[in-house]
């Protein structure tokens, strides 16, 4: 029996930061990561767009809003002292059609209540100041807004968190939960293990991870695949930073976007494709145990009654380019399908309970032992260094 003071089971971003902080505040501390792949952040964390959120989305007083506003600064911090590159480069949030601008307002009052500096809505013409492809009828410009690699923060927390004396165990899946006289006894594929305190931030699997040690746990992940296109080089132009639709306040994504990345490229999308397999990145990918998890959860029917229009529309934006093209037309009227190139995808975990509600806020199950972080969609990449501080023994 391995014992540690603290372990923590996903190297994803957030559980990586979770080690780093509590080994910021607590030098000393004798804890593990557990990760049943190779390497860190191989999931959600290694396939997602690559920005640092402002907090303009997310309802004031919600754990997204005040982590993300919070976590933002911490992330820029730790960026700042580590020497690891980003780009506070904004975005405008576009509305093309008269029907979007109530939600439009909406945002610009969400971003205030947030406390975002510098919000300005833009007329049409002001709009093309920022971005000269765009045709929107009017927009909302967000200063705070920027891009990251989320990998490259990734491996500088595994690097420092292994200086400062914690252990990351790659290749190496949790398989169950017990807690008995005060301790938590955790079983791996490879090996038994004792703590005081155990953090799971298991992402995609984090409903399987948290039903361990609550078996009546009312919540699944269900996954929404996002895939992307590249614009080729010479169509590069049409982009100059990131430009967003209004987003559909029905649903927890934020439509398909164009985002300029870190290494120059730029990416359009992700769209949001219900899954067939929780770590399948591919369209054909198929996982009959996974499909049948999400299918034969109480409130899956619910869902799909719900968003059944939005989700064949997004089968068929999915395999359909042109499909794709037009929607992100409404954006920029200037890109042809032939200016695109397939790109990657991610997949996200979204947690859903049983009456059948999409879970639009971080949600925890926890006790004063055991914390499962088990719905952590955007903006947990940009919040992870905050997400987990939120139990006496985290902080
Ligand atoms: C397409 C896409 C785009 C996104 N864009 C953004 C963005 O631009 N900005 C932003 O802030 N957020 C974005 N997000 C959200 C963000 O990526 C996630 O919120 C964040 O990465 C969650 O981190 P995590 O560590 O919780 O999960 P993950 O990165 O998924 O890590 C979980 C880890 O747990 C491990 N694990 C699971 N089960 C076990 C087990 N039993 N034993 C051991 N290890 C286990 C997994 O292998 C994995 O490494 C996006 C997400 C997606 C999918």
């Amino acid at each position: 029996m391995l014992k540690y003071d603290v372990i923590i089971v996903g190297a994803g971003i957030v559980g990586l930061a979770t080690a780093y902080k509590m080994l910021e505040k607590k030098p000393g501390l004798k804890l593990c990561l557990i990760e049943k792949e190779e390497g860190v952040s191989r999931h959600q964390t290694g396939n997602n767009s690559g920005v640092i959120h402002s907090g303009i989305y997310y309802k004031p007083g919600s754990l997204k809003a005040l982590n993300c506003i919070k976590g933002y600064k911490m992330l820029l911090e730790f960026c700042d002292a580590n020497g690891i590159s980003y780009d506070i480069c904004g975005k405008v949030i576009v509305a093309t059609d008269e029907s979007e601008l109530g939600a439009l307002g909406v945002l610009f009052d969400k971003g205030i209540a947030n406390g975002l500096e510098g919000l300005k809505m833009l007329s049409a013409g002001e709009l093309k100041e920022y971005e000269p492809h765009i045709a929107g009828i009017k927009g909302i410009h967000v200063p705070q807004t920027g891009i990251i690699d989320y990998m490259e923060v990734s491996k500088k927390i595994a690097e420092l968190v292994n200086e400062m004396g914690a252990e990351i165990r790659f290749s190496e899946r949790l398989d169950g939960i017990y807690e008995k006289n005060g301790d938590v006894l955790v079983h791996t594929n490879k090996n038994n293990y004792s703590s005081k305190i155990l953090v799971t931030c298991a992402g995609l699997q984090s409903d399987r991870v948290a039903k361990l040690n609550n078996k009546d746990l009312k919540l699944r992940i269900v996954p929404f695949r996002g895939e992307y296109y590249k614009i080729k080089e010479d169509k590069k132009y049409l982009v100059k930073n990131l430009i967003y639709p209004v987003p559909d306040p029905q649903f927890p994504f934020l439509g398909v976007h164009y985002t300029r990345k870190m290494n120059g490229e730029i990416e359009a999308g992700p769209n949001a494709v219900f899954a067939f397999k929780r770590e399948g990145y591919k369209k054909t990918d198929i996982d009959f145990g996974d499909m049948w998890e999400s299918m034969a959860w109480g409130g899956f029917m619910t869902i799909a009654r719900k968003y059944w229009k939005m989700g064949m529309m997004e089968f068929y934006r999915s395999f359909s380019k042109p499909a794709f093209t037009r929607s992100l037309q409404r954006l920029t009227p200037d890109v042809r399908e032939s200016d695109l190139e397939e790109g990657g995808a991610g997949v996200r975990a979204q947690a859903c309970d049983n009456k059948g509600n999409l879970v639009d806020d971080f949600l925890f199950v926890e006790n004063e032992r055991v914390l499962h972080v088990c719905n952590a969609p955007s903006p947990a990449a940009t919040s992870c260094f905050s997400v987990t501080q939120r139990r006496a023994f985290l902080k």
